[in-house]
């Protein structure tokens, strides 16, 4: 019997790093002030079908491609390789999404697998749902200050100059109100060349931000989130892997294919989560679709052996 998944929910203790006293408040203000932000699309004014539309492709394109392609299997788990300048691209669109830097969101993963639904996991829900969820990130963990974990999880990403000036410069947050500029400008603009007045091309302006911005960024913070929580609480495991990661359909529609995450705990690398026919993988089929033209080498796939002798248990 394995002592991590025969655990109770909620009897895990928090990481012995965390005081729950100390408050982050850069990150406790900004997934405050976002969420509000995203609850002014319920305003009328603020409504407009693109915006509605630009919310739903976003997630796909920088949860997607940004988060789960280029931060998580390409950058943590170098499950394939690309071009640079596409590699950059696609961490450009996963920095819009306001989970921190590459180098932060790499090491924090990292430790993550190193010590999965254990008391140093810096996000187990087996302490509690929401403290999985998002919490973990609102209170200080001594553990997870920047210094400290770069140097253990993430010198391969650090020795990347990109990398580093989105630590040292103001290019983190210029890409992200530069994002915030094109949804804006974009929207102004289109409403202005179709002959609408000053007011209107505001209005339309300020709907794609929020629908385009707000509310696409707290949808994938949720998205993401729910892997660290809803991921390592229900669903089915396919694999012995010691701690509570489970393969969750729902979590896995949502990311397009994140949710396989007891396959992904079993074979981290591989940038294939989806290890049955019907664990469907969008996300790897990017991959395997940019491997075709000659824009991804070197790609980690599921070892067979191991897959063909997974436990069946739903
Ligand atoms: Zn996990
Ligand atoms: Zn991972």
């Amino acid at each position: 019997m394995n002592p991590v998944l025969s655990r109770p929910r909620g009897t895990l203790s928090l990481p012995a790093s965390v005081n729950m006293h100390r408050i982050v408040w850069s990150y406790a203000a900004t997934v405050g002030v976002y969420h509000l932000l995203a609850l002014a699309a319920l305003l009328p004014w603020l409504f407009s079908r693109t915006g509605v539309v630009l919310a739903v492709l976003g997630v796909y394109l920088f949860g997607g491609l940004g988060i789960n392609l280029a931060f998580h299997r390409l950058l943590t788990h170098r499950g394939f390789g690309c071009p640079k300048w596409l590699e950059y691209g696609f961490v450009v669109l996963g920095v819009c999404c306001m989970q921190d830097t590459p180098a932060r969101w790499v090491a924090v993963h990292r430790r993550h697998h190193e010590h999965s639904d254990r008391q140093e996991d810096p996000h187990s829900p087996l302490v509690n749902f929401l403290w999985g969820h998002l919490a973990w990130m609102l209170v200080e963990n001594r553990d997870l200050i920047r210094l400290g974990i770069y140097e253990r999880y993430a010198k391969d990403i650090l020795r990347d100059p990109f990398y580093r000036r989105l630590e040292r410069t103001l290019l983190y947050p210029a890409i992200i109100l530069g994002s915030w500029a094109v949804y804006f400008g974009g929207g102004l603009a289109a409403s202005l060349a179709m002959g609408g007045t000053p007011a209107e091309a505001v209005r339309f302006g300020a709907s794609l931000l929020v629908w385009g911005v707000f509310v696409r960024t707290v949808i994938v913070w949720h998205i993401t989130w729910s892997v660290n929580s809803l991921a390592h609480l229900w669903g089915y495991q396919s694999y012995e892997t010691g701690e509570g990661s489970r393969n969750n359909w729902l979590v896995a529609v949502l990311t397009s294919g994140e949710g396989w995450h007891n396959n992904h705990h079993a074979q981290p690398r591989a940038a294939r989560h989806g290890h049955a026919a019907w664990e469907i993988d969008l996300i790897f089929a990017v991959v395997w679709g940019l491997e075709a033209i000659g824009l991804a080498w070197n790609v980690v796939r599921p070892d067979t052996r191991l897959v063909a002798g997974r436990m069946r248990r739903g």
